[in-house]
């Protein structure tokens, strides 16, 4: 496997840095533009803590994405200096021909888009360096190790950078990788994370074990997801109080229960990937008190995603720096994305026989207002763990978007396994919205689209076409 040259990497933050030193010194406010996940939310969360440190101005913002408009209206902005953060590598062009005139730093993980960077801007992305996106490093891993280089004080961010990782589902194999280990190291010696080996499910904190076990989609329990009385049966039987949380059961019992739940998954067949996927690496911090969801890392990262999902970015960034409303405030909205994303699984479980389109390389499927247009990555993804969708297939979930009625958005999610035959979603994404219209792009294994609705059809036939060239390669270099 090719290792990442950190070292490289590192030095790119530097400039970066140094940079961003200079117009501290000359009383320049720092403009933050960062995306609307867990990720994008706790990067700005690290940018924001680092910057008041050095007694700087900053002003942030929490996007969807970058768009045209918003380059434009940063160009009118007095602002200059602008840090983009979790996002920016797939708008190259677009920065560098707006913003030409500014300072820019592009702290992110998405593969970049293949031009050159602006001479006068700086892309620090550890793809460049060698990394896989998705694993070995997230936007808030990228922010951090910037805030690390500004002052070593910086490192007791460390957890909120695994809270953004985690988010991103940097560990979805079970395990963490690549600088995300460093970030770990940073917080085990600080004393502020630990990793343990625990059900990779969310819920610890706060939710009966019942609810953490039927509402799993990644991976789903065989017979349990989705049934919340087969869930509190199977908890009986096997001796535990289905209304305990996680968190309460002794170290004892949670081995126990991992290995009753590892039975239970060989007997109903699922794969060793699965298991390694239900029993991994889980973050908590001891920063928070038990039974808090900011105490383990993805009920923090799902908080976020929340606030994220109803455009309150700034809520979520607030809760990252330990503001105590704002952090009840977020709680109220947990409640209502996780019951969307159950109401989803069952609309995909009832009408995705009868609604999907399969091509010879990918599954499409168009759910119009049935499902939010902020869903679908998780629709996509639940429809592969639910085992709708051949794995080796990948997914593209369409819906219909309240930001413009002549446009679909759509989230393409697919498997390790599908990645080994050539597919990288992100780069056929990019190629369709090129060729039909609209914006697409992303990471090999999860990518994103907008299309003009009236060109869906012309947009399914080439999309299979652009994937099964990208096999047909993969191919060819044997
Ligand atoms: O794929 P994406 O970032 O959109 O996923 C966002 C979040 O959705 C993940 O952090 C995860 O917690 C959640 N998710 C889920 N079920 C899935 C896939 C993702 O709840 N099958
Ligand atoms: O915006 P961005 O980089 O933050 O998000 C990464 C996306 O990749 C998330 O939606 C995450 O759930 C998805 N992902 C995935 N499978 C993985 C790793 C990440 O679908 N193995
Ligand atoms: O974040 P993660 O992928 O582990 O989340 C898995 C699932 O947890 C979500 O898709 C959601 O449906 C579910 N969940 C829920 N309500 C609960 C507990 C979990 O919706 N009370
Ligand atoms: O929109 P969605 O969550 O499906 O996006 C999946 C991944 O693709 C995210 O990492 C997102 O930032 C990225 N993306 C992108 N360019 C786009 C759309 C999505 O880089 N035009
Ligand atoms: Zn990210």
């Amino acid at each position: 496997m090719f290792l990442m040259d950190k070292e490289g990497f590192l030095e790119k933050i530097r400039e970066a840095v140094d940079l961003v030193k200079f117009h501290i010194e000359l009383g320049h406010t720092i403009r933050i533009i960062s995306h609307r996940d867990a990720d994008g939310i706790t990067s700005a969360a690290i940018l924001a803590k680092a910057l008041a440190r050095e007694g700087a101005k900053f002003h942030i913002s929490i996007v969807k994405q970058v768009s045209e408009e918003l380059v434009r209206q940063l160009k009118d902005e007095e602002y200059k200096i602008i840090i983009f953060s979790d996002l920016g590598s797939g708008s190259l062009s677009l920065i560098g021909e707006h913003l030409k005139d500014k300072s820019v730093v592009i702290l992110d993980h998405h593969p970049p888009e293949p031009v050159e960077t602006h001479e006068k801007h700086i892309l620090a992305n550890p793809v460049q360096f060698g990394a896989n996106s998705v694993r070995d490093l997230s936007g808030s891993g990228v922010s951090y190790f910037f805030a690390r280089e500004l002052n070593e004080m910086n490192k007791d961010l460390a957890y909120i950078a695994i809270v953004g990782a985690v988010g991103d589902m940097q560990e979805n194999d079970g395990v963490f990788h690549g600088m995300n280990l460093d970030i770990i190291e940073d917080g085990k010696s600080l004393g502020i994370l630990e990793v343990r080996k625990e059900l990779r499910l969310f819920g610890r904190e706060t939710r009966p074990l019942y609810q953490m076990l039927a509402y799993a989609t990644n991976p789903e329990i065989p017979e349990i997801t989705g049934d919340e009385r087969k869930a509190i049966e199977w908890l009986r039987n096997k001796g535990f109080d289905p209304d305990k949380k996680y968190w309460e059961l002794s170290d004892e019992d949670r081995k126990k229960l991992h290995d009753y739940l590892v039975i239970h998954m060989i007997k109903h067949g699922a794969g060793k990937e699965e298991i390694d996927k239900l029993i991994g690496d889980v973050v908590i911090s001891p920063l928070y008190p038990q039974g808090d969801p900011r105490h383990e890392a993805r009920e923090f990262a799902t908080l976020l995603n929340a606030t994220g999902r109803l455009n309150l970015g700034n809520l979520g960034v607030a809760v990252c720096l330990g503001d105590e409303e704002a952090f009840r405030k977020a709680m109220k909205m947990v409640e209502e994305y996780k019951k969307e994303q159950i109401e989803a699984r069952k609309w995909l479980l009832q009408n995705w026989e009868k609604e999907v389109w399969e091509g010879e390389n990918v599954y499409i499927l168009y759910v119009g207002k049935n499902i939010r247009d902020t869903l679908v990555g998780i629709a996509a993804s639940m429809a592969i763990n639910a085992g709708l969708a051949n794995p080796e297939k990948p997914v593209i979930v369409f819906a219909d978007t309240d930001e413009d009625p002549n446009l679909i958005k759509g989230s393409a999610r697919t498997t390790e396994k599908a990645l080994e035959r050539g597919y990288h979603l992100g780069e056929a994404l990019r190629k369709a919205a090129e060729i039909i219209g609209g914006e697409g792009g992303g990471h090999a294994i999860a990518a994103g689209i907008r299309v003009p609705k009236a060109r869906f059809a012309e947009f399914r036939k080439l999309i299979d076409k652009l994937l099964g060239e990208q096999v047909k390669k993969n191919e060819d270099q044997g």
